[in-house]
């Protein structure tokens, strides 16, 4: 579903990403790990083209995205992405903020589009606050409706750039809920975050990144329990 061949990344002088080669194969959780600076989030952004990349190829669903000519809205389409930052629209309700998209962009009929917004609100627990304002919810329900907003436009890979990073730690299970059920639903996501007891349960694969390149690659298991470098062993020291 998701191929990244020798991706390069520069900002200026600045190397980023240096040669990351990865897959996902559909319905698979890849959770990228690894120190603040260590290039996780130009990495998430490069795959929905929310930056260009200095070099290498990037493949979705058989489509090089990564190509000059391709309709990068339709890209934006198939890849949902959900950041740390809630980046939700604060003069919209909450119902305007899911709908916007999909009538906008997709040209959903407005009706079809607010029925299936009721549904994920429903189904990301958040059904009382259609009518709402982004300031008048917590971090937790705001990232909730973050979700919701990136799945109305029923995407085929959803991106989460550390989404319980910025949320109170009492707020951080209901969000991780959503996207573990996403996983069970079979979601092909990619995934970068410190919550490492999650990672280990949702996860298939974990990468540790760093310094722009992948040090380290495995299971759950392997990573967390018998990482083999010596940098993946420091900053799991630092963060278990
Ligand atoms: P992570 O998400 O792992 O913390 P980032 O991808 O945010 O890492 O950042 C990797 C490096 O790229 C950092 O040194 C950061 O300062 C730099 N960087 C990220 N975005 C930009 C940008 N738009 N312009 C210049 N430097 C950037
Ligand atoms: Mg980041």
């Amino acid at each position: 579903m998701i191929k990244v061949v020798n991706l390069h990344k520069k900002f200026k002088h600045l190397h980023v990403l240096k040669g990351i080669n990865l897959e996902v194969k559909k319905g698979e959780v890849l959770v990228i790990i690894g120190p603040s600076g260590g290039g996780k989030s130009t990495l998430l952004r490069c795959i929905n083209r929310l930056e260009e990349p200095t070099e290498g190829e990037i493949y979705i669903d058989g489509i090089k995205i990564t190509d000059p000519s391709v309709d990068i809205n339709k890209i934006r389409q198939k890849v949902g992405m959900v950041f740390q930052l809630f980046n939700l629209f604060p003069h919209l309700t909450v119902l305007e903020n899911i709908t916007l998209a999909p009538i906008k962009v997709k040209k959903v009929d407005p009706q079809i589009a607010v029925e299936k917004a009721y549904e994920l609100l429903r189904r990301v627990g958040l059904l009382d606050k259609a009518k709402s304002y982004p300031s008048q919810l917590s971090g937790g329900q705001q990232q909730r409706i973050a979700i919701a907003r990136a799945l109305a436009m029923e995407p085929e890979v959803m991106l989460f750039d550390e989404p319980t990073s910025s949320i109170d730690p009492e707020m951080t299970k209901e969000v991780l809920d959503v996207i573990r059920e996403l996983a069970h639903e079979g979601m092909t996501m990619i995934i970068a975050t410190h919550e490492m007891g999650f990672a280990k349960e949702v996860a298939n694969r974990v990468i540790f990144l760093d310094q722009g390149r992948i040090v380290e690659e495995g299971t759950p298991k392997q990573i967390f329990e018998n990482p083999k470098e010596e940098r993946t062993i420091e900053f799991l020291s630092k963060i278990l």
